[in-house]
């Protein structure tokens, strides 16, 4: 039996270096952090246990003076002038490409007040409330294609996307909008900027690629995580012999050692896991998995 983990699995680098950024901080002191570093329990956890205090948009407005880490997701201009009225000091552990988008969301607006910015992504997450602020909250969100029909055609149009968005669901938005523009017969300018971060769009591709050329897939997940979903779907698709897992003690769950001891004597099972899976989770799924075969 060989047991493999998937290189390509696991924290990107935005979530990576949020993460050693919030490690060296906590070695000079108190520090919290605004909302879950990552979407990901057990890393929270073990964060918590080193010191990081996870903290809400409530207790952030009352805070007075300490030390606040913002997350890769970023946060909109609201958050920096809150920090500077409360005397918090800010750890801005923004990814950089997430902050390059708000720049240029920031600027289009600034430059091109008449126009309608448009950002594909999903209503309320972190990200995009961040994205939003740039734009005195002007900005509309679209979630699906049908969105668009609520969409004012009168005025220039700059679409923008979230970074986690699946590059096929923004084609498909920018065709619509593209045949919507045509047929309204007015002149307007439609400026598309295709901002997917491409650390997380391929990942599809070589998660498929890797499950491929599993007997057996254990993908590892966070419950809540609704990326940790969607690639689960995507590698069950590629290797129909994919099992989902939270940790590595659900592996010994009745339900979970049948599957497995059909499967145990397969030749090839990889681990894999979301972009919020850490990669030590992965380690430790795999040890349980030698362990279990060893008794
Ligand atoms: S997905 Fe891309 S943009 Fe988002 S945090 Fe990770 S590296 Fe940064």
């Amino acid at each position: 039996m060989i047991v493999s983990i998937d290189t390509g699995s696991g924290f990107c680098f935005g979530v990576t270096s949020a993460i050693k950024k919030a490690e060296e901080e906590l070695q000079k002191g108190s520090l919290s952090c605004l909302g879950d570093i990552v979407h990901n329990g057990q890393e929270v956890e073990r964060l918590e246990h080193a010191g990081l205090r996870t903290i809400d948009y409530n207790d952030f407005q009352q805070m007075r003076g300490g030390r606040v880490l913002l997350r890769a997701h970023g946060e909109p201009p609201s958050t920096y002038a809150t920090a500077r009225a409360n005397g918090i000091e800010v750890i801005d552990a923004t990814c950089p490409v997430v902050k390059k988008l708000q720049e240029r969301i920031r600027t289009t607006y600034i430059q091109h007040p008449q126009a309608q910015i448009v950002i594909f992504g999903k209503v309320g997450h972190a990200e995009v409330i961040g994205l939003q602020g740039q734009t005195d909250n002007t900005a509309i969100v679209i979630e699906k294609p049908q969105d668009l029909d609520e969409m004012d055609l009168t005025r220039d149009i700059y679409l923008f996307s979230q970074t986690t968005k699946s590059v096929d669901e923004f084609r498909e938005i920018v065709n619509r909008l593209k045949l919507k523009v045509e047929s309204s017969h007015l002149d307007i300018k439609l400026n598309v900027e295709d901002t997917i971060c491409r650390n997380v769009a391929n990942r599809v591709t070589q998660l498929q690629a890797f499950a491929k050329q599993q007997d057996l897939v254990i993908f590892v997940g966070g419950q809540k995580s609704s990326n940790a979903k969607v690639l689960f779907e995507h590698c069950k698709q590629a290797n129909p012999s994919t099992i989902f897992v939270s940790s590595p003690a659900e592996l010994s769950s009745t339900e979970l050692l049948s599957t497995l001891n059909i499967k145990l004597s397969t030749q090839k099972i990889g681990i894999c896991g979301a972009t919020s899976t850490p990669l030590w989770l992965m380690e430790q799924v795999r040890d349980q998995l030698n362990k279990l075969t060893i008794q």
